[in-house]
């Protein structure tokens, strides 16, 4: 295990800048932590929570001393605070993130990361549709993936003491290009996101049925959606900015396979169904044994409340 850092400068203290913050509280990483918000009431709310210990409206204050610099805001913020903190990282620092598409960061950050730091894109997966500082929680990173893309170049022992860093919080590291992070991620992230928030509001214009009748019969699946589709807005118009190419072509993808569905409910071509829904069913069997979700039945929702 590499040594812990000594200042981790949280930069967004959100649902995934907070998580971070109670999880060095709780399994280490790092010997202090500054924090950084937009507003006043997040910095305020921070502090009370004691989610780092100092507090800095500035965010090139925030990261001075600091050897592990991590940008925990929306995808589309995170160039415009690497240019605001470009002058006041150190040497040595590693700069890295927590945005849900790689290559835009990339391309937005890596110009303002000094030459005298490193600079290793990141992306826990792990998150929940709560937002804000007093949604985060040590556990979010526990038994959840975290994929690093670090740039050419980057020293192997940087790399590694990242790593250390999230498996200190239970989390699996894996190291893979930006270009094909985005590809898997608008696949298995971006994509079910977009079918969450287009069904809901397909079923919000619907005129034949009434709005208290989608809420009243929704644990037929649509309740499912609904929780996606809560989902902080200013992060998901990011995403979808920021991981175009990748998610038109999973979308095509998808509508070419729905368009399948769809000529096979026209013909009655219950074999085309069955095949296919039995072939979803082995990805969700395949899901539980990688031990990524529960296998109680209803996502283990207590059945008395439904
Ligand atoms: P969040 O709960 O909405 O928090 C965002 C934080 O960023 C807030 O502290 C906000 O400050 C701050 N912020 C926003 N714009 C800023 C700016 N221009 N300059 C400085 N700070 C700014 O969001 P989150 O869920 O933690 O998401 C943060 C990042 O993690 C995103 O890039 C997202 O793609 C990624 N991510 C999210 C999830 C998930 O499930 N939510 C999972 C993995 C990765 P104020 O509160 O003061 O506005």
């Amino acid at each position: 295990m590499s040594k812990p850092f000594e200042k981790v400068a949280l930069l967004g203290l959100g649902l995934i800048g907070s998580s971070i913050a109670h999880a060095i509280r709780a399994y280490g990483g790092a010997r202090s932590i500054s924090g950084h918000a937009k507003s006043a009431e997040t910095l305020k709310v921070a502090a009370e929570l004691k989610l780092a210990d100092t507090f800095h409206a500035d965010p090139a204050e925030a990261v001075k001393g600091a050897d592990l610099i991590i940008l925990c805001v929306p995808v589309g913020a995170c160039g415009p605070l690497a240019a605001a903190i470009s002058p006041a990282v150190g040497a040595g620092a590693i700069i890295t993130d927590v945005g849900s598409v790689k290559g835009a960061i990339v391309r937005d950050v890596g110009p303002h990361v000094p030459s005298h730091a490193h600079f290793i894109p990141g992306h826990p997966i792990a998150g929940t549709e709560q937002s804000g500082p007093r949604a985060g929680f040590a556990e979010l990173f526990q038994n959840r993936w975290c994929i690093l893309t670090p740039v050419a170049g980057t020293p192997q022992e940087r790399i590694t003491a990242l790593e250390d860093f999230w498996k200190g919080f239970g989390s699996r590291v894996e190291v893979m290009g930006a270009e094909h992070h985005d590809l898997v991620l608008a696949m298995t992230s971006h994509l079910p996101h977009l079918i969450a928030y287009n069904s809901v509001a397909t079923a919000a214009d619907l005129e034949e049925v009434t709005q208290s009748e989608v809420i009243k019969f929704s644990a037929g699946g649509f309740r499912d959606l609904t929780r996606i589709a809560s989902s902080d807005p200013t992060m998901w118009r990011d995403v979808f900015l920021n991981n175009k190419d990748a998610v038109l072509e999973m979308l095509g993808r998808f509508t070419e396979e729905l368009a399948v569905l769809q000529r096979a409910i026209r013909w009655g071509d219950g074999e085309t169904l069955f095949n296919l829904f039995s072939r979803a069913r082995e990805i969700r069997r395949g899901i539980i044994a990688a031990g990524q979700d529960t296998a109680a039945p209803n996502f283990g929702r207590d059945p008395r409340k439904g």
